[in-house]
């Protein structure tokens, strides 16, 4: 039997329907469900309709709050504040959008700190939302403490991704997105849900050696991609993401967190510039930046990150998507309840 079939607008609605039926406002579910929709348009796979269950977690458990309103507050002339108000990060995003664009194109830069949020997602909605609106942007978040510092075996940072989006003219933006982490987490849920062994290089077990076993890395260290490279990195989306705007670093949430496999607490960090304002030669940064396109697309082999998002793009409209068993049966269970 083929696995289940949703057009997007049935992904949406049954999103929306089992989030307003567990504890979540119609404001915040609407940007989750918005959110998960993306991804599964996007052939996002891990940050689908598969984090629904964990949003409902989070609400029922009282770890979010899904009725929470963004407080938004100015702390300089290029720097805005949004206290979630333990809310889900995908409203607290959609609050800040308007203000850091304004703040951006008056000063060339602007920052904002989102805290005290429950983030679950990808980030490319972010930094590409921003993008589309010609500005050159950032994003960081930390998470649960599941991965080892360079030459450690304890988990200490989270899986702590980074976006980054560039505008482009005439084309969507250049994206890309990625955990600091040689692999998502949510990739080795899916892989442990469907019974396959992860690659070697993605983490070690509780006993601190290598594992291809899902649930042994569950239960041990993620590894860094790159060692300590990718590590440095890591360690960087903790100081951005937490102490520079105030809020945890990933084993503190840990410490916070009260393990209903929702999302956990934490802070994102949010950095735009505008490309019209900096280039000091007055030569066009978007032109220019479209000869280094090129230039790669040249070689064959190659592709620019975010195209398999974008052609994805282009079918799931027409094609829908399908729902693996498991997940669809769960999803119906508590679109039920
Ligand atoms: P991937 O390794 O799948 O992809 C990373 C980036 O590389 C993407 O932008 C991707 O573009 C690009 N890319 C992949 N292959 C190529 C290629 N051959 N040529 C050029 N570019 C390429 O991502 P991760 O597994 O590291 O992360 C997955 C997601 O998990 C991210 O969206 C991240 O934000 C999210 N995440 C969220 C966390 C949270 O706490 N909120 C924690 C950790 C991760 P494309 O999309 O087009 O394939």
């Amino acid at each position: 039997m083929s696995d289940p079939h949703l057009t997007l607008e049935q992904t949406h609605a049954l999103a929306m329907r089992i989030l307003t039926r567990h504890r979540i406002g119609e404001a915040q579910a609407q940007a989750i469900a918005d959110t998960v929709t993306h991804a599964e348009r996007d052939e996002c796979k891990s940050h689908g309709l598969f984090r629904i269950p964990g949003y409902v977690k989070a609400a029922k458990s009282g770890k979010a709050d899904g009725h929470a309103v963004p407080l938004i507050k100015d702390l300089a002339p290029g720097v805005i504040h949004i206290d979630s108000k333990r809310g889900f990060a995908p409203l607290a995003l959609k609050t800040a959008y308007a203000p850091l664009i304004e703040r951006t194109r008056q000063q060339g830069i602007a920052a904002a700190g989102i805290t005290n949020t429950h983030h679950f997602a990808a980030l490319w909605p972010e930094v590409e939302t921003l993008a589309g609106h010609g500005l050159v942007a950032f994003a960081f978040t930390a998470a649960l403490s599941y991965v080892a510092p360079a030459g450690g075996t304890k988990p200490l940072y989270g899986t702590n991704p980074m976006g980054f989006a560039w505008p482009r003219q005439g084309h969507s933006p250049l994206v890309f997105d990625q955990a600091s982490s040689a692999s998502a987490r949510g990739e080795i849920q899916l892989h442990l849900r469907d019974g396959k062994p992860i690659p070697e290089g993605w983490a070690l077990g509780p006993d601190g050696a290598p594992t291809t076993d899902p649930e042994m890395a569950l239960k041990g260290a993620q590894l860094c991609f790159g060692g300590y490279k990718g590590a440095a990195i890591a360690l960087m989306v903790e100081l951005l993401a937490g102490a520079l705007i105030g809020d945890l670093f990933s084993f503190e949430s840990t410490a916070a967190d009260n393990g209903d496999g929702g999302p956990p607490t934490g802070g994102e960090f949010l950095l735009c510039i505008d490309p019209a304002k900096t280039n000091g030669a007055g030569s066009n940064a978007l032109a220019h930046a479209e000869k280094l396109f090129e230039a790669i697309m040249a070689q064959p082999g190659t592709r620019l990150p975010s195209d398999r998002r974008y052609e994805a793009r282009k079918r799931t409209p027409e094609e829908g998507i399908t729902v693996a068993p498991v997940l669809y049966e769960e999803l119906q269970r508590l679109a039920a309840q």
